[in-house]
């Protein structure tokens, strides 16, 4: 999919807030941005990046970066500490995408652990609502965001056509995620 189609798509399933977030590249970030005037979508800048911490493949989102810095470009599985440090230097917010894919345990409080261990190298928010995630995962997620204050957030991880994911399929409201600290 396209950025334009991205924000067609978006904005028939009444989508107010959006981010394009590819791996490691900002370009459609800046086509998003580009396009975002004519549609009434605050759009803001994204990309997901691989960070390995204990031998774990993580994946951080970076929302609301400067897209003129182009550090991004050359880290290559850095540790979470290095991601979150870089990422708020470009002015942005490190949010831990859908924990419940990467985190292997159906062990609340070992879940809820390793989510605080992340939290002690600089993320700002967890990507709570995801499809795959059940609601006790998320329900987790939002209790360790409240207790810590951090940033909810959802994401779809629409792929474009190969994956059973749309965009704006979870509905979330947006008085459930506290989104507008991103913004
Ligand atoms: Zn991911």
């Amino acid at each position: 999919m396209s950025p334009e189609e991205i924000l067609k798509t978006a904005k028939n399933a009444g989508v107010s807030v959006l981010a394009i977030t590819d791996h490691d590249v900002l370009d459609g970030s800046r086509e998003l941005l580009r396009l975002a005037e004519d549609y009434d979508i605050n759009c803001i800048s994204g990309v997901e990046l691989d960070v390995v911490e204990q031998g774990v493949n993580f994946h951080v989102l970076a929302y609301n970066i400067d897209l003129n810095n182009h550090r991004y470009d050359c880290v290559k599985f850095p540790e979470m500490k290095e991601v979150c440090d870089i990422i708020h230097n470009a002015g942005g917010k490190a949010i831990l995408a859908h924990p419940g894919r990467i985190i292997k345990t159906d062990k609340s409080i070992e879940f809820k652990n390793i989510l605080k261990s992340l939290i002690s190298k600089g993320i700002d928010g967890i990507e709570c609502y995801y499809p795959s995630h059940t609601k006790e995962i998320t329900d987790t997620c939002k209790e360790v965001c409240r207790q810590h204050d951090l940033i909810k957030t959802a994401g779809s991880d629409c792929h474009g056509d190969f994956e059973d994911t749309i965009i704006g399929q979870l509905k979330t409201k947006i008085d459930e995620i506290n989104i507008l600290k991103l913004i």
